[in-house]
């Protein structure tokens, strides 16, 4: 009887194990401990801690103060109300199949508003077009091009220094470039605001709902560094995206590959539409 129930009990276990590709530890910080430090130990992002816990600050740990970690690394994305997973794959530069692998999904249809999704690491950015250079740090439309505009807040004339994409509100931003991460922090135009430098290119990301990386820290392209808001001047859920040289600002679609149709990006940022946020 005790054999049969020990059998039993593994079978279970076993069951439960195959159905998540992914398990969760608490880490609890110690004297020392730094962000990286901790990423490093366990081998997983710092960003990815980040995006995990969103309530800590990186340079404010405290010790024994309870982090959450997922292994192998990777963050999580709610499935919106009407949002199929090809869209969910595009947020990402990934395939469907790779997400229905990583959730144990059969069946692409079948998604629910509200469920999480586990997005690893590995599967991020795998669809992204050249990987030199520049890449798309966001999925969305193009709604407002780079030049001279009519500000649709003060209604004036001037100058846009970069692009506006729009795209829903906690969309992930990837790193356009491998670089450091000269800023992270409040801006009161730019909202929530990232620059990453690279020696060369000053990328700079405005009006994010959240910030998941940290001023100092080296970031490679395609990495997650934050997810859209509407922080500072703005209208609506979007990413400001700027690149700048020497201080002058470029038009990034001078830069950015160009996206066309194909089989894993369903539908690429096009280059103006309107009625989405500035
Ligand atoms: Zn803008």
């Amino acid at each position: 009887m005790k054999k049969f129930t020990f059998v039993f009990l593994s079978l279970i276990l076993l069951g439960v194990s195959s159905i998540f590709a992914y398990s969760f530890q608490i880490y609890t910080v110690k004297r020392g401990d730094t962000l990286s430090g901790i990423a490093q130990k366990l081998s997983v992002s710092a960003n990815s801690i980040l995006d995990l816990n969103p309530t800590i600050n990186p340079n404010k740990l405290w010790i024994g103060q309870r982090l959450k970690i997922v292994e192998p690394d990777g963050i999580f994305q709610s499935v919106d109300k009407g949002q199929a997973l090809w869209y969910i794959a595009a947020e990402y530069f990934t395939t469907i199949k790779n997400i229905l692998k990583y959730n144990h999904l059969k069946n692409p249809n079948i998604i629910f508003p509200g469920e999480k999704l586990f997005i690893p690491t590995s599967i991020i950015c795998k669809t992204s077009k050249r990987k030199t250079g520049v890449i798309w740090p966001v999925f969305g439309y193009i709604t407002s091009p780079y030049g001279w505009r009519i500000n649709p807040l003060t209604h004036k004339k001037e100058f846009h220094p970069g692009i506006d994409i729009g795209a829903p509100e906690g969309t992930p931003i990837f790193a356009a470039i491998s670089g450091v991460v000269t800023y992270a922090g409040w801006d009161d135009g730019y909202g929530k605001m990232v620059q990453i430098f690279n020696g060369h290119l000053l990328t700079r990301y405005g009006h994010m709902s959240r910030i998941d990386c940290y001023t100092g820290e080296h970031v490679r392209q395609g990495e997650l560094i934050g997810r859209i808001g509407s922080t500072g001047l703005s209208t609506g859920p979007h990413l400001h995206f700027e690149i700048r040289i020497n201080g002058i600002p470029y038009n990034p679609l001078g830069y950015l590959p160009y996206v066309s149709w194909s089989g894993e990006l369903p539908h690429p940022p096009t280059p103006y539409e309107e009625g989405m946020g500035y």
